[in-house]
């Protein structure tokens, strides 16, 4: 059997790798038409910004190791330029030489990856000008700015990779610039967690414009479409990635509703014995079984080996993504997984979200708070996603939510994990415990919670309510949102009595805790509508910063 794969980054030495372990005497050749193979893609901000101090680190393979280790035959500087499915040959260039040769398969992998996709401005050819996709991107980024010394930076899109590169070139001491189209940044975020991540940047001296769009690159400089011009020494344009279908298209091969290449649960396209994988692929969502698009390394190395073993007869099987990614932006740590409120309210789910803030571990044990927004359904009690915003800790509390997620936690079932627990790590019920309990509250405890955006939309609407502040008076002196009235929830039990109980009422303490506790008593009162505020008045004053709805 002669097996032939197209790439040789994550998705392509994956597959040949499992293929070998499955059978030895397969012949397998992998053909890649850049001159660097099996790198590590992700880390390439980490050497822009010199944390990372040789590029040979990420990239810890040549093709002689993978002859000897897999005896498997890596050609670089090989571009595949066609395939006939009927004659089952590919047409490959050697792009040394300029020499084209047609080689024949019996097995045929598309591991060809993603590009970065430019948007259509004038001036993207400028030297200046950045993408950063691969190796070669990462080199000419490093080698401009050892030989120009750059002042200024403008990156085009808040996507983790531009964030990342936007800590890296902070880092080097280049004042940087954020261009974002959209009125927030992450945009796979929800806008009331975003504005968290915002608002860090912005505090480790970035410049962040959102509701912005790039109309013109000049030397030296920006020119956004409100006629607004930024200097600019160097352009990142990090505006998303687009799969590598032209090949696939010329075979026949069917694309998914995303535009990337359809494949069923054993990496199979819809021609015989051509199978995909990686970032050229279309994957599906655990959650909802439908058809999604996440370029993520993680997925492309399940699903290269998934495409080896299932051409050699083995019986893995791909059983979707969440959409989980995590990144750093300076010393915050940002993660997602599953549906954001949006996408689920989308999906026609009645969605119940929860704002909990709490620390990874006890204040005495340096403990720092993290956000986590808790996605769920009404109407089954099911964990739909969860993002959080935080510092230590984030990685291991979003990995928990994965698994629940995966196995279709219920809210009730976060409660009840058994969780490892000691001072240094973590507190005695840990904040995913509480983000279960929070949601098992509101939608089956009868304590519903109110959101910032809810409660403002109540504040203008005409409609009666009352917005209790159940805070100590000292602390609604210093701040508190402008149509409440300071009850400290001590006071509540006695001063509640007079209120007319079919009125809305809202409670609302820092975060959350003393918030519930008045709405219990207002709700074992006989109150007929009680809310708890979501994240409380902590997470309602961000929100009330207004920028990230500009
Ligand atoms: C800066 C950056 C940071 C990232 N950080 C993370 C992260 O933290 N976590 C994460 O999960 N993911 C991350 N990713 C994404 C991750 O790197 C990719 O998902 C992964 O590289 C995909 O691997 P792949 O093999 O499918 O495709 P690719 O890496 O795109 O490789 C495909 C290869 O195929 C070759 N090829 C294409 N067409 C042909 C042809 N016709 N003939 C021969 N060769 C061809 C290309 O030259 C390319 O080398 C990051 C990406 C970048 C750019």
């Amino acid at each position: 059997m002669r097996i032939i794969i197209i790439g040789a980054v994550a998705a392509g030495t994956s597959a040949a790798a499992k293929a070998r372990r499955n059978n030895e005497d397969a012949e397998i050749v992998i053909y890649e038409k850049d001159s660097f193979i099996s790198y590590s893609g992700c880390g390439m901000p980490y050497y822009i910004g010199g944390e990372v101090e040789s590029a040979d680190e990420l990239i810890p393979r040549d093709p002689a190791f993978f002859k000897s280790k897999y005896n498997v035959e890596i050609l670089i500087l090989h571009e595949v330029i066609s395939i006939s499915p009927d004659k089952k040959t590919v047409e490959v260039k050697n792009l040394l030489t300029g020499d084209i040769f047609v080689d024949s398969y019996d097995k045929l992998v598309f591991a060809m990856g993603a590009s970065a996709s430019v948007p259509p401005i004038k001036g993207t050819d400028g030297a200046n000008v950045f993408t950063l996709r691969n190796i070669g991107d990462m080199t000419k980024i490093k080698v401009f700015i050892n030989a120009n010394n750059p002042k200024s930076a403008t990156i085009v899109g808040t996507g983790f990779i531009g964030l990342e590169v936007c800590e890296n070139l902070k880092g080097l001491g280049i004042e940087v610039t954020l261009v974002e189209m959209l009125p927030q940044v992450t945009p796979g975020l929800d806008s009331d967690m975003a504005v968290y991540v915002k608002e860090h940047i912005e505090k480790n001296g970035v410049t962040v414009l959102t509701s912005s769009s790039v109309s013109e690159i000049t030397e030296g400089s920006v020119v956004l479409s409100d006629g607004k011009i930024i200097d600019a020494d160097m352009i990142l344009l990090s505006t998303g990635v687009r799969p590598n279908t032209a090949l696939a298209k010329q075979a026949g091969v069917e694309l998914g509703i995303t535009g990337a290449i359809k494949v069923n649960n054993k990496m199979q396209t819809n021609v015989k014995d051509i199978y995909a994988c990686g970032d050229c692929i279309e994957q599906y969502h655990v959650v909802t079984g439908k058809p999604i698009y996440r370029p993520m390394g993680s997925t492309a190395n399940k699903t290269g080996r998934i495409a080896g073993d299932s051409l050699t007869g083995g019986s893995l099987e791909f059983k979707g993504v969440l959409g989980t990614g995590i990144f750093k932006i300076f010393d915050m740590t940002v993660a997602q997984t599953g549906l954001s409120e949006r996408e689920a309210i989308m999906q026609g789910y009645d969605v119940q979200v929860c704002h909990n803030i709490k620390p990874n571990k006890p204040e005495y044990m340096g403990g720092k708070e993290m956000v986590i927004k808790g996605i769920a359904d009404k109407a089954s009690g099911r964990l739909l996603g969860t993002q959080i915003v935080g510092f230590d800790g984030v990685d291991k509390r979003i990995d928990v939510f994965v698994t629940a997620i995966t196995f279709k936690a219920k809210v009730e079932d976060l409660f009840h994990l058994d969780l490892a627990y000691a001072p240094p790590f973590s507190t005695t019920k840990d904040p995913v415990m509480y983000t279960g309990m929070i949601l098992d509250n509101a939608i089956n405890k009868g304590r519903p919670l109110m959101t910032a955006q809810e409660l403002e939309e109540l504040i203008h609407s005409g409609e009666k309510y009352n917005l209790i502040d159940a805070r100590a008076s000292s602390q609604y002196e210093k701040n508190h949102i402008e149509t409440a009235d300071n009850i400290p929830q001590s006071k509540l039990r006695n001063a509640s009595k007079n209120f007319d109980k079919d009125i809305i009422a809202i409670t609302y303490c820092n975060k959350g805790v003393t918030g519930n506790a008045a709405q219990n008593i207002l709700i074992n009162q006989g109150f007929k509508k009680v809310y708890n505020l979501s994240g409380g008045h902590k997470h309602f004053s961000k929100m009330n910063l207004k920028d990230n709805t500009k």
